[in-house]
């Protein structure tokens, strides 16, 4: 299917690898011109050559630097002759418990995982509408909507996000302008972030990362951890022209681990 979106331009944060990286490499397969970001400069040069090399008919620019500096954002969104696509992503909070956060974790996390995506949308979102196409993904995770205890920065800071995009992405001004706002929910992928809480799983429980990993497939309905590819097919297919009529959603990409019906 052609998802209609071949020269429209996109800024992916937090793209140099990962969940980021796979919806920078699915847009690009489209034909999506692209701005990455990551703070290590090295990996996300790394990404633009390969991407580029992949996919020579499209244009990808990079900034590097902390998504969460105001700096970064206003580099990042200078780069973008304009955003028709914007893809929210940053690294989640640490594990921990919340009787040893002070105020200064949680405004981290805040930043990260709702103030920054909050940032970047009302820096696009109406010249969006104005030009009457618009598609905006946020990476959060699938503990919004199955909490993770020890995840209690996450499950706090991305359900502030999640509430404030229900009611954004529901005016009519943007809806009804060809602009969607929509949150895609994480399971268990297999990613460099994924393999560092086997490894401190493994190091709680004077177990083995591959032993913690097993068990953690098993418990996977899927049988599997997804994979960034498949991650971002589904990003590319929410960006598309097709995907006007769907807006305001938390999409749940798991595997079947949420038991529930809904
Ligand atoms: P990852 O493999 O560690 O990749 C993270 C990417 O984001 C890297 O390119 C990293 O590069 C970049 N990054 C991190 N913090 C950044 C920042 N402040 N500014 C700019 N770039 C930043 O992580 P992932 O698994 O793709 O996870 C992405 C998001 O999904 C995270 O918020 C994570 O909590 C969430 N999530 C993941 C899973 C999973 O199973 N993988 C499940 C649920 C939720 P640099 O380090 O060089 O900046």
């Amino acid at each position: 299917m052609d998802l209609g979106i071949a020269g429209r331009w996109a800024l992916v944060c937090a793209s140099s690898k990962g969940l980021g990286r796979g919806c920078a490499t699915a847009l690009a397969r489209e034909g999506v011109n692209l701005v990455l970001n990551a703070r290590g400069a090295e990996a996300l040069a790394v990404a633009v050559a390969e991407l580029k090399t992949a996919f020579p008919a499209v244009e990808v620019r990079a900034a590097a630097g902390d998504v969460t500096h105001p700096e970064i954002r206003e580099a990042l969104l200078a780069l973008c002759p304009q955003v028709d696509i914007l893809v929210n992503n940053a690294g989640g909070p640490p594990p921990g418990d919340f009787r040893n956060w002070e105020t200064a974790d949680w405004h981290a996390a805040l930043d990260a995982n709702m103030l920054t995506p909050i940032a970047l949308i009302r820096a696009v979102v109406d010249d969006m509408a104005e030009r009457g196409f618009g598609r905006i993904v946020n990476i959060t995770s699938g503990a919004v909507k199955a909490p993770i205890d020890v995840l209690g920065l996450s499950n706090g800071a991305r359900s502030g996000l999640t509430g404030f995009v229900a009611g954004l992405a529901r005016q009519q001004r943007l809806a009804a302008r060809n602009v969607t706002i929509n949150n895609l929910l994480p399971g268990a992928f297999d990613t460099d972030r994924l393999h560092k809480t086997l490894e401190a799983a493994a190091a709680a429980s004077s177990s083995t990362a591959d032993r913690v990993a097993q068990q953690r497939r098993a418990a996977i309905p899927a049988g599997r951890f997804g994979t960034i590819d498949e991650f971002g097919a589904f990003c590319a297919f929410l960006c598309s022209g097709q995907a006007g009529y769907l807006t305001g959603q938390n999409l749940l990409l798991d595997g079947g681990s949420f038991p529930g019906t809904f």
